[in-house]
């Protein structure tokens, strides 16, 4: 939920809400009534980025695990096709020696 910073016009008072963004903004202060402003910048600027950062983590550490696992299983695959292509190649040279 996004958090919204205001400032009151006539009190100075300044306070932050929660507020889903369909909420209609807060137009009056909640110590003397008076008009307030939405301050854009730094309260849900802050909030937004501090999310981003959270999905990016949790995304990097999800793709990180889902590579490790294919590194795995390639490495594996290719570990055991190298061997196969080992043994071809020695029944290749072995084959070759007599005929030379
Ligand atoms: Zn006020």
């Amino acid at each position: 939920m996004p958090t919204y910073e205001y400032k009151c016009l006539d009190c100075g008072t300044r306070f932050e809400e929660f507020q889903q963004i369909t909420d209609p903004p807060i137009s009056s202060c909640p110590k003397c009534n008076g008009k307030v402003k939405k301050l854009i910048s730094a309260g849900s600027g802050l909030l937004f980025k501090g999310s981003g950062f959270y999905t990016t983590d949790y995304r990097s550490e999800s793709y990180k695990k889902a590579a490790d696992k294919e590194k795995q299983s390639v490495t594996k695959a290719d570990s055991s096709s190298s061997k196969k292509d080992k043994k071809s190649k020695d029944k290749t040279q072995a084959g070759k020696t007599p005929a030379s």
